[in-house]
């Protein structure tokens, strides 16, 4: 019987070449969605910056003519909660949402961030990737 049935796995190898392949592929799978996934993220978090970058030149220019600041610009003064009084935070402490002073919403990929209103009279942000890559930090100052 043991002679019979290594004879068998024989012919099954050698009658169909797929049978062969099979753990091959699985091991290639295994490689290819680590390295997809990092380069999924990769490109999320370029896409997260380039909204970004869009965001503080919109906000900035917004700043550089009419000389103070927006109130539709949710930095983190602004964000903060008053303890004791509803309703005084003018914008909710939303770190994903990027609510351009066009309109539009977009919702961040990979990240989150910041606004800081500065006292000299500018805005400052910063990003950083959900997965805190040092490489992946972006601060506009
Ligand atoms: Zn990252």
């Amino acid at each position: 019987m043991p002679s019979d049935e290594s004879t068998e796995k024989q012919k099954g190898l050698h009658a169909d070449g797929n049978a062969d392949r099979g753990p091959i592929i699985a091991v290639l799978v295994a490689i290819a969605i680590p390295v997809y996934n990092d380069r999924l993220h990769k490109a999320r978090v370029a896409a997260d910056w380039a909204n970004v970058r869009a965001y503080y030149a919109e906000i900035q220019l917004d700043y550089m003519t009419s000389g103070e600041h927006n109130n539709n610009v949710p930095d983190i003064n602004s964000t903060q909660a008053i303890p004791g009084i509803p309703g005084a935070a003018s914008h909710p402490f939303d770190i994903v949402t990027i609510p351009f002073l066009s309109g539009a919403e977009v919702k961040l990929q990979a990240g989150t961030y910041c606004v800081v209103w500065v006292t000299d009279g500018s805005y400052s942000i910063s990003y950083s990737c959900k997965d805190n890559h040092t490489d992946h930090n972006l601060v506009l100052q």
